[in-house]
């Protein structure tokens, strides 16, 4: 029997390898675990990772050969599986980072794959950033305390390591977070029972045992090896003596627990790191759902392309250009066109316009408009993000229609030369538009010294160029300085207003639909929205105006926070009264 029919075998996944995860959604599901609402009747939540280092996935045909096991009570009590894969990109796609320990921990501790956290390899010393979930938990106050319990020094306990930097971080700051290295896999379930045996036991505990991986080096990552069927066992016996311990606490009842079993790479006759399907299919077993952004965002059923044929967010600038590049139709006399811009808007709130009463991207929508995804970051998922999913590069490629390595701002407060102009300063330079006007509240896009159209703002105005660049104190003086010039008989003629309410009230509570302050900004954002939209509407030369009219964020989120490479993070979209495609 060939591999991939060995891998057809399983039967308890419910994916298919073809459509396998990567490894990085790992950090996606304790996030979105914990950015999530506790349930009725608990108190506090809690999650447990248990790693078998060098698991094949295959192993997970011999569940009937064991007689306790984490793997095998999870799946036996409700619980659910997904196969994900290792080495970065998806089988038959070469791969883009060892399918090792480092590289294949890393990335579900981060989310982030080699290119983004330079680790290729074992031996490596990541940065501080990309944090790892044992900090960043700790650091953004989602939890208490973290522990991470693991026997391989490469970790975090001799030279080279990969998170040493991270670990001298968190005694720096007086994180409470315990990087444990015990100098086997039965020191590694002492501290992981120790830990869970306590009242006020780690909201977080992150454990990796390496009897898998060890007796693979030594007999071959085979089932039909006596060694590592028992090193299967061996690992399936304390894995399970975890879930057990979890499940004996006096508190339970009142915890909310996410227990996650995974494998950082399989293996291949006596090694691994290689692009075999061997090393490179992995899997996750959970004790809940498994609902991955991905299953989340192909319920946005109305939208017009795919996921997969989401497209740069730079395409915005595209499509403004078009509009007022294109004939006026029969009866109108000029093109007018408005961005509302929703900062930190994650797409899938799309999916709760029904909580708002009356919004733009709402009625829009419901009036026969039209909506893609699009993309933040530079490159489609999965790939490494280009640059940040932040603010700066977010509107920076939508105002260029360029992607950073062209216009230059890859970060925040980056600032750009007068080259290449936004659309503010083109549309109107390039007669496009006799006038255009930008309305924000954040210092980083023109007023602060380090922002992004400082230089072009002097530019425009030592020139008397017809373009506004406009910084009120708030949203709320955002929306009065854009509502008193699309009320003005001579509106601008393009129009470009960002409302920070989605990511401010991210930043504070978390980027989440769970989170009732962030659904919060969603009705805020379309409120902003309507009232513009209906000042339009109501504008006296209205039928004479070929108004075209787009709604977008420029990057989403993902705990409380956004720069990073998931999918809450990059997947934008734009709904539009127009067609966009
Ligand atoms: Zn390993
Ligand atoms: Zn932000």
């Amino acid at each position: 029997m060939n591999y991939t029919e060995k891998l057809e075998n399983i039967k308890i996944l419910e994916n298919t390898w073809q459509t396998a995860i990567n490894q990085s959604e790992m950090y996606a599901l304790v996030m979105q675990h914990f950015y999530t609402p506790l349930p009725e009747g608990k108190k506090v939540k809690k999650a447990i990772v248990i790693g078998y280092d060098g698991c094949t996935c295959e192993m997970l045909n011999c569940l009937d050969g064991i007689e306790r096991g984490a793997i095998k009570y999870l799946i036996a009590n409700g619980g659910h599986g997904v196969f994900s894969y290792a080495g970065g990109a998806p089988y038959p796609e070469p791969i883009t980072q060892d399918t090792s320990t480092a590289p294949g921990w890393c990335t579900m501790l981060t989310a982030n794959l080699a290119q983004n956290s330079g680790i290729y390899s074992n031996g490596t010393t990541k940065e501080v950033d990309p944090k790892s979930l044992i900090i960043k938990l700790v650091e953004d106050r989602a939890i208490k305390k973290s522990s991470f319990c693991v026997s391989w020094e490469g970790h975090f306990s001799e030279e080279g390591a990969t998170y040493l930097k991270e670990k001298d971080y968190a005694e720096e700051k007086q994180l409470n977070c315990k990087f444990l290295c015990a100098k086997d896999d039965d020191g590694t379930r002492q501290n992981v029972l120790d830990d869970l045996s306590s009242d006020d036991c780690s909201d977080f505990i992150f454990s990796i045992l390496e009897y898998t991986d060890h007796f693979g080096h030594e007999v071959d990552y085979l089932p039909e090896k006596p060694g590592y069927m028992q090193a299967f066992r061996s690992a399936e016996q304390t894995g399970m003596d975890f879930v057990d311990a979890v499940m004996s606490r006096p508190t339970y009842g009142e915890e909310d627990w996410l227990i996650l079993v995974t494998s950082d790479h399989g293996g291949y006759q006596c090694g691994h790191g290689g692009p075999t399907l061997q090393e490179r299919i992995t899997y996750i077993i959970s004790n809940k759902e498994i609902v991955t952004q991905l299953d989340t965002l192909k319920k946005l059923s109305f939208m017009d392309n795919t996921l997969e044929t989401a497209l740069p967010q730079t395409v915005v600038y595209n499509i403004l250009e078009k509009h007022f590049k294109a004939p006026l139709p029969e009866g109108k006399k000029k093109k007018k066109a408005i961005v509302l811009g929703y900062d930190g808007l994650r797409t899938d709130m799309l999916l709760h316009l029904d909580s708002v009463e009356a919004g733009a991207a709402k009625k829009l929508l419901a009036n026969g408009g039209h909506a893609i995804f699009t993309y933040a970051g530079g490159t489609p998922y999965p790939q490494p993000i280009a640059h940040e999913t932040d603010t700066g590069p977010g509107w920076g490629a939508m105002l260029t229609g360029l992607q950073s390595k062209e216009s230059t701002i890859y970060y925040n407060n980056a600032v750009k030369q007068v080259e290449p102009r936004s659309s503010i300063l083109a549309f109107v330079e390039d007669g496009l538009t006799d006038s255009t006007a930008f309305y924000v509240s954040w210092g980083g896009h023109f007023t602060e010294e380090e922002s992004t159209y400082r230089l072009e703002k002097e530019y425009a105005e030592s020139k008397g160029i017809n373009a506004l660049y406009l910084r009120a104190g708030n949203d709320d003086g955002t929306l009065e300085n854009a509502l008193k010039d699309v009320k003005s008989p001579d509106c601008s003629d393009y129009i470009f207003t960002i409302f920070e309410y989605p990511d401010a009230l991210g930043h504070g509570n978390g980027f989440s639909p769970g989170i009732e302050k962030y659904m919060d900004s969603l009705i805020l954002s379309e409120k902003a929205g309507i009232t513009l939209l209906d000042a339009i509407e109501s504008r006296p030369t209205y039928n004479e105006e070929d108004w075209l009219i787009l709604v977008t964020p420029d990057h989403g989120g993902i705990g409380r926070a956004h720069s990073g490479p998931t999918l809450e993070e990059r997947i934008t979209f734009i709904v539009s009264n127009k067609e966009l495609l």
